[in-house]
């Protein structure tokens, strides 16, 4: 049900902070175990400019998409927006997590359904080359906020408080048990939850570290002390990287179907010591009616070096032709890609924006390296065409450029492990240190595989809901 203020309200078991996929899909989950819920969201049903600012921010190191508008901070959170493309992490994707594949790929169909994704997914499937695979990305397209709206709203079991924020959270005096959580709901003055039992941070995989660091940053005791808030935050980097010159009908056979890519064998990836990576290819389509920039990508084709010096005359562009290659590859965890809090920029409620530390590393420019010149030599090789590369692999220059090489694929800064100095939570999800404090969402990653996050946030939440409830 829909409740405007939380004076009278019998105060419910779970407390999930954010309605986005992750919280929402975990409410849902709790409300079928019969299990009180209150689901508190910062916005309302529709983007508020107002509200959204809450989300500015700045960004150093490379260049990336602006803070405020890389999420959306209203019922359904970012799935208001998002492409919907999804597919489960591979198995060696989570081979450095602490816990066993198996562990989430039991929630794959359930997943599924939640997603309505209908297809299965192509998984590693062989290829006609020695070291690439296939692997399909379906769609899996639902907005939760508008699909679930009207489940929340009949709901008995779940109280959901819209266009509130959370502003932090705090502890008993030892600092291990959450107590209490300081909110302002729209029009009200400051209000405090006390006497919680379990609370849930579901706020997006900036957003929960923020809400982390700035409830540690004001504690007085040791609550989230020594705990690696805000670190090894990562993307998926993405976008063209190359060309591909062959036959249309012989290149698209090699990848099958527009929704498959080419994936790197897991004995490549762990030989060649790089990240996971796919690789897809994109033709120009002519329509009856091509472009001058089309005709003189063609032309690159027939004559390359000419046409190449005469495009590059135009512009400063890397000339592609015949068809792009696109890739969108796994970044390692590092310690120095990381969310801190702002000392001089606030956001309406007083609470310190984020600076995000954001720098695609060389592990990011080997592995395309490696993979593609594997790929180019494997293109030759079953006489299927010719990869072009672009400089940017080895000279690095993407990092300059004005395209931003990234997903909105939020991951990281409050992650999983059993190791204390680098873990914020454990395998369960629960705050190290803490006895009833959990976070949920794409935060938690402790590696990001290459394929979107989403799909895994939803079998993460299915997971919890069956831990805190078994
Ligand atoms: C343009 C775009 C395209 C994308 N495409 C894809 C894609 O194709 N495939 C894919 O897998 N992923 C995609 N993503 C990412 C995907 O949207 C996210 O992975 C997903 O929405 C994360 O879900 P979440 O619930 O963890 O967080 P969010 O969606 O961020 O939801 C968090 C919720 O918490 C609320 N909240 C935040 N702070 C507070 C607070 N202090 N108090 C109360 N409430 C709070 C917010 O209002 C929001 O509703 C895309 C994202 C964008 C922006």
């Amino acid at each position: 049900m829909i409740i405007k203020d939380i004076d009278n309200l019998e105060l419910p078991e779970y407390i999930i902070i954010g309605g986005g996929p992750a919280g929402i899909t975990l409410a849902i989950q709790l409300e079928k175990k019969n299990r009180k819920v209150l689901l508190i969201e910062a916005g309302g049903r529709e983007f508020n400019e107002k509200i959204q600012s809450h989300y500015k921010g700045d960004v150093y190191g490379d260049k990336y998409f602006d803070l405020e508008y890389t999420r959306l901070r209203y019922l359904g959170g970012s799935s208001n927006h998002w492409g919907g493309n999804c597919a489960p992490l591979d198995r060696y994707d989570i081979e450095k997590w602490p816990l066993n594949f198996n562990e989430i790929d039991s929630f794959k169909k359930e997943t599924k359904n939640i997603l309505e994704i209908k297809n299965n997914f192509v998984k590693n499937e062989s290829s006609i080359f020695n070291s690439f695979e296939l692997s399909s990305i379906e769609n899996g397209y639902v907005n939760f906020g508008e699909k679930y709206y009207d489940q929340l709203k009949k709901s008995q079991n779940i109280f959901l408080l819209m266009e509130t924020s959370v502003l932090n959270l705090e502890s008993n005096e030892n600092g291990k048990e959450v107590t209490s959580i300081n909110l302002k709901i729209k029009n009200k003055s400051k209000k405090i939850i006390l006497n919680l039992n379990k609370v849930i941070v579901a706020c997006g995989g900036l957003e929960n570290s923020r809400l982390l660091l700035w409830s540690k940053e004001i504690s007085k005791n040791s609550f989230l002390k020594n705990l690696p808030i805000g670190k090894y935050w990562m993307e998926h980097p993405s976008g063209e990287i190359g060309h591909c010159i062959g036959k249309k009908d012989v290149v698209e056979k090699v990848f099958k179907k527009k929704n498959y890519f080419l994936v790197p064998s897991e004995n490549f990836i762990k030989n060649e010591k790089i990240n996971n990576v796919r690789f897809s290819v994109q033709f120009w389509e002519a329509n009856g009616k091509k472009s001058l920039k089309h005709i003189l990508k063609d032309l690159v084709c027939l004559a390359p070096n000419y046409g190449k010096k005469i495009i590059e005359s135009f512009s400063n562009q890397v000339v592609h032709c015949v068809s792009a290659i696109k890739f969108s590859v796994e970044q390692k965890p590092k310690i120095e890609n990381d969310i801190t809090l702002s000392k001089t920029k606030f956001d309406k409620y007083k609470i310190p924006q984020i600076k995000l530390n954001w720098n695609i590393g060389d592990d990011v420019f080997f592995t395309l390296k490696k993979s593609l010149e594997k790929l180019g030599q494997e293109f030759i090789e079953n006489d299927i065409g010719r990869i072009g590369i672009d400089k940017y692999v080895y000279d690095q220059s993407f990092k300059k450029a004005n395209d931003i090489f990234a997903n909105h694929h939020h991951m990281g800064g409050t992650i999983m492990s059993n190791l204390d100095n680098v873990g914020v939570v454990d395998q369960n999800l629960r705050v190290k240190n803490t006895s009833n404090l959990y976070v949920l969402g794409s935060s938690v990653f402790p590696t990001g595989g290459h394929f979107n996050p989403t799909f895994t946030i939803v079998q993460l939440s299915l997971r919890l809901a069956k831990h805190l409830t078994t």
